[in-house]
């Protein structure tokens, strides 16, 4: 059969989904140049389909360009489809950067970052999922069986990663039945974000290759355990030197560090409504189920919403190049561009106000008194997408980040799916 390679221009949009537009791979050089043409209104497309009452209508026009930093060409070998995307900006049509693209929302936050501080972060997005073609196993957890029980899914994974230009850290069994985990080297600023998308579609495309499906769903059903996604995140100095760790801080963590931290914590209810953004996402944001209920930094604690993460100590190693914390409370129904660029915004706010360190709770948060609780300034995290929401139109703070009519949008799309 005759065939001609078709490359996709494309963004992660309010709804997490990525979408665009494609055209001939012959004209790869000039779509780099011009990118194909958008419609403002396709940022109110909801997860389910319909579209959510914007402020535009059937109104405007924009451009998406593919940034060629960000091209994915995975041939499977199979005779299948060459998968082959760029992920890009929106911008007007004069080439000015569009408001409410979420790619560049990440953009301001690292360059105001870097600007004020100097600092740069370091992130990587821990991936849970459920593949729907492995065999079911009873006690499949971490379980050598349950590898195998998924066929090449894991091999053919690997490899597309690699074509795609990410290295595996680390993949697993997870706790769930048919549950997996991907890790993934860390990457800077936007990078790290371009790759969360580019693991979850390529985990889609394995699948799909494989005549199956993988679902990243907080909850696939209200009974299993979660899907999460954790954001590892450190922090580099204007020399590429990591600021977050200080060997002779508590636990540690620097000053700056634990300003950013701080930061996150005290803005973590209005984050939610970013990282945590689906009705189904607060099935999954309760406490015990190894995910994140409360505002809490913890030191290797897995229901904290930021962990101190461990370092490998084996052999003298560098612990400050290891050192990192975790923000547990997000989940890939959330656009990555926008997690990350509010939960830097979060950070740089404690920065400004030079924030002391949180204290750890080395407890659950429930067993603590409620005047304990409030001394340590820890709060439950929102329990709905409805009171996440609220939560973000009651920050003061965390709406300036946001240009105004993106807010809107995200508001008003929001609340569509729900
Ligand atoms: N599945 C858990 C979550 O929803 C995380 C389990 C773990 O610690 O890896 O976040
Ligand atoms: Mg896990």
């Amino acid at each position: 059969m005759i065939r001609e390679e078709l490359a996709v221009a494309c963004y992660c949009d309010i709804a997490g989904q990525i979408r665009g537009k494609g055209f001939p791979v012959s004209e790869l050089d000039s779509r780099l140049a011009s990118g194909v043409g958008w419609t403002p209104t396709n940022l109110m497309l909801t997860a389910f389909g319909p579209i959510a009452n914007g402020p535009w209508g059937p109104f405007g026009d924009l451009i998406l360009r593919p940034d060629a930093d960000a091209e994915v060409r995975v041939d499977f070998q199979d005779g299948s489809a060459v998968e082959h995307f760029l992920l890009g900006d929106v911008l007007n049509t004069d080439g000015s950067p569009w408001d409410c693209c979420p790619r560049q929302f990440l953009k301001r936050a690292v360059e105001d970052l870097r600007a004020e501080t100097g600092l740069q972060v370091l992130a990587a997005f821990e991936h849970e999922f459920y593949y729907f073609g492995a065999q079911e196993r009873l006690g499949s957890a971490y379980n050598l069986d349950a590898i195998r029980r998924h066929g090449i899914f894991a091999e053919v994974y690997l490899a597309a990663l690699r074509a795609a230009g990410i290295a595996c850290d680390s993949y697993l069994a997870e706790y769930g039945p048919r549950q997996y985990e991907v890790t993934c080297e860390p990457a800077r600023g936007v990078r790290s974000a371009d790759h969360a998308v580019i693991v979850r579609e390529i985990a889609r495309a394995t699948a799909q290759r494989l005549d199956s499906r993988v679902s990243f769903a907080p909850a696939v059903t209200p009974d299993v355990v979660g899907n999460g996604v954790h954001i590892h995140l450190s922090l580099l100095d204007g020399k590429g030197m990591p600021a977050a760790y200080d060997a002779e801080a508590p636990h540690g963590l620097s000053r700056i560090g634990g300003s950013f931290t701080a930061g996150i914590l005290r803005h973590s209810r209005a984050l939610c409504a970013l990282t945590a953004p689906s009705v189904v996402s607060y099935l999954r944001l309760v406490p015990h189920r190894w995910s994140a209920a409360w505002n809490n930094l913890g030191f290797r604690d897995r229901e904290a919403m930021v962990r101190i993460c461990p370092v490998n100590e084996i052999g003298g190693r560098d612990l400050s190049r290891q050192y990192n914390v975790e923000f547990r409370a997000a989940d890939a129904t959330a656009n990555p561009y926008l997690a990350l660029g509010a939960i830097i915004r979060a950070g740089l706010e404690g920065l400004r106000q030079e924030l002391p360190t949180p204290e750890i709770a080395a407890c659950d948060p429930e067993t603590l008194t409620v005047s304990e609780r409030k001394r340590l300034g820890i709060e439950r995290l929102p329990q709905s997408l409805d009171e996440a929401l609220e939560a973000l139109k009651a920050d003061e703070t965390a709406r300036s980040w946001f240009p105004e009519q993106l807010l809107d949008a995200y508001l008003r799309h929001k609340g569509a799916e729900i």
